[in-house]
């Protein structure tokens, strides 16, 4: 089958490398002028010139960045099949259409309020009571467009740093860790979920993620399954989801959800059955989907900014490596390293061996440390 991907960076990169071994071709369409995909048919087409072109050779659309102009989702979706279907790429770019969802599907999220002024973001602050958080209702990621306000006395410096028109305010989540559920669901309605993911970020930016994440009790399990699930069905998605949660004492807590594969589900390349990235190819293809069990313990660890000591890491015989092709530059995803174990104490030893040949890569600290 011949897929078309909107976006040309990493996440498609790999999408690729799961879709060719089961004979498809991929044509990537990119609007931001600087692809890093590397392989497969490029079309750069910053002001949709190439559209017609890009649509002729292809037989279905996917995409793997969600701030992607909708209209675009939406005019390819009358003539060919696009999945994830737009509706879905319009929920995930503003917060507030997710937040009413999550709700709508009785999915839990901090208490939250819209503020369009500093004095609705004070009037916001004060009704939830600080902390807060405030972000921008359009266009954040990894933690950009966002300040915690301590008091309502802050909200104007916030909503001035912030500088946007419309801010989602939310109770601060006093949360015991960051999790993500990846999940997907087939053409046919089928659905799998990956196990729960632990994730580490630092700066805003993920780090580490360890999977299964541990110490998961089966009602935790089954609550983050329910959620996919119902998010996955209302939405009629076809491909991977994933959903970004906060695990606190009173049970999960959903902050966003992101309409692709996930870089909290690249340990499933060597860390599970079948991949999230081979998973999204089937499900946007229309074959059945693949077995998405553990193999043993996995750990992700990103490799931002620089590459560091890449041939002493792939030395180590429990390390596969993933590199995007890219020149370093600070804060930019690089590649990602998967080391896998069979069990917990061993995996804590061979990530902080292997984190030690990746210069500024913040020491490994998980639920692990905590004992
Ligand atoms: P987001 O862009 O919404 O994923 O937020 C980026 C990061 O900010 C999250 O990964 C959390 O570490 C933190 N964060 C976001 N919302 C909250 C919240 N309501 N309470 C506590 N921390 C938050």
């Amino acid at each position: 089958m011949r897929i078309g991907v909107l976006g040309a960076g990493q996440l498609g990169r790999m999408l690729a490398l799961a879709g060719y071994p089961l004979a498809n071709t991929f044509v990537f369409y990119d609007i931001s002028g600087n692809p890093s995909v590397g392989l497969g048919d490029i079309i750069i087409d910053r002001d949709e010139q190439y559209l017609d072109d890009f649509l002729s050779r292809v037989d279905r659309v996917t995409y793997e960045f969600e701030h992607l102009p909708v209209h675009i989702a939406e005019k390819i979706a009358a003539s060919k099949p696009v999945h994830p279907a737009p509706r879905s790429l319009q929920v995930c770019q503003n917060r507030e259409a997710e937040k009413k969802l999550f709700g709508a599907l009785g999915i839990p999220t901090p208490e939250w309020r819209m503020a369009d002024s500093p004095e609705s973001l004070k009037a916001a602050a004060e009704a939830l009571g600080c902390p807060v958080v405030a972000k921008s209702n359009t266009e954040g990621y990894d933690g950009k467009g966002q300040a915690v306000l301590r008091s309502p006395e802050d909200a104007s410096d916030a909503w001035h740093s912030i500088n946007h028109s419309r801010l989602m305010v939310e109770k601060f989540v006093d949360f015991s860790r960051e999790v993500s559920i990846i999940s997907v669901r087939g053409e046919d309605g089928q659905v799998a979920v990956y196990p729960i993911t632990e994730n580490i970020h630092h700066d805003g930016i993920l780090r580490y993620s360890v999977a299964p994440a541990p110490g998961l009790t089966p009602p935790v399990s089954e609550q983050a399954e329910r959620f996919a699930s119902a998010l996955l069905n209302e939405l009629n998605y076809v491909g991977v989801l994933a959903l970004e949660l906060f695990e606190t004492p009173e049970g999960l807590v959903a902050n966003e959800m992101a309409p692709r594969v996930h870089n909290s589900g690249h340990w499933t390349i060597e860390g599970a059955s079948t991949s999230q990235f081979e998973n999204h190819i089937r499900a946007v293809s229309g074959q059945p989907l693949g077995d998405v069990s553990p193999r043993g313990v996995s750990c992700m660890i990103n490799i931002i900014g620089e590459h560091g000591d890449i041939r002493r890491i792939m030395e180590l015989p429990y390390t596969h490596v993933h590199l995007y092709d890219k020149l370093e530059r600070p804060g930019r995803k690089l590649g990602h390293i998967n080391v896998l174990a069979d069990n917990y104490a061993e995996l804590v030893w061979r990530v902080r061996n292997c984190a030690e040949f990746l210069p500024g890569t913040p020491e490994f600290k998980s639920s692990l440390s905590r004992g």
